[in-house]
């Protein structure tokens, strides 16, 4: 974790960033709710799952803890109330419907669910996601829903060998992020870069990255 750390430090001194505006988003997917709590003992607030069943034995077994969860997975329609009931960010948001079950399903007394549009930036068939230009579409109807407060974008570049061009992935969608926010958006995170490309992520804008391997090693638990 110090090494992640130090990692985040140096890319945001380069960036000439302030390290405060990153956020480690620990992927504690496939992990054991041990490792978590290991991860929370050492100054770790903020994990991420994708897979629910998973997920919720593992919120439960570490209910005590002030932790802030985040949905990182793939969602489907018919297991949107746990979600909306148990965690405080979706992050793989594309499509309206299951933004609106998220938003009637999400408790009255709870805070607006935290939720960023996952962008399919170089239309990959295997990857989820909108299309830049469905974007502002969807944007637009999501501002709409009462208990789901629209944070940011999110995606899942292609891994490039070269440095420059993992850098131009997340450029577009830090660029995707300012012609929304020129609209009055009012967009303030981008969640983007993996154990991988964490480093080039932060130079274009990274406001989260969501980390597993590099943090904790190779996952376990079988998904
Ligand atoms: C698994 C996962 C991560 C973390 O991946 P690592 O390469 O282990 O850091 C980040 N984001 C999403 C959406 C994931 O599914």
């Amino acid at each position: 974790m110090h090494e992640v750390r130090a990692r985040i430090a140096a890319a945001a001194a380069r960036a000439g960033r302030n390290v405060a505006d990153i956020t480690l988003l620990a992927v504690s997917k496939a992990q054991p709710a041990d490792s978590v709590r290991a991860a929370a003992a050492a100054g770790l607030t903020e994990f991420g799952e994708s897979y629910l069943n998973e997920a919720l034995g593992k919120l439960e077994a570490l209910a005590g803890l002030a932790l802030t969860w985040h949905f990182i997975g793939r969602l489907q329609a018919n297991k949107t109330r746990p979600i909306a009931e148990r965690f405080q960010w979706v992050h793989g948001l594309e499509r309206l419907h299951i933004a609106e079950r998220l938003s009637a399903q999400r408790p009255v007394h709870a805070p607006p669910l935290n939720v960023c549009i996952q962008v399919n930036l170089a239309g990959e068939a295997s990857k989820a996601g909108v299309a830049p230009a469905q974007l502002p579409q969807l944007a637009e109807a999501l501002g709409a829903l009462p208990r789901l407060r629209l944070r940011g974008l999110m995606c899942i570049p292609p891994a490039e060998r070269d440095p420059e061009r993992q850098r131009a992935w997340f450029a577009r969608l830090r660029e995707l992020r300012e012609a929304l926010n020129a609209q009055g958006a009012g967009l303030d995170t981008l969640s983007m870069g993996m154990s991988a490309d964490f480093e080039s992520a932060i130079l274009e804008g990274s406001t989260v990255v969501r980390i597993g391997t590099a943090l904790f090693g190779p996952r376990s638990l079988p998904a």
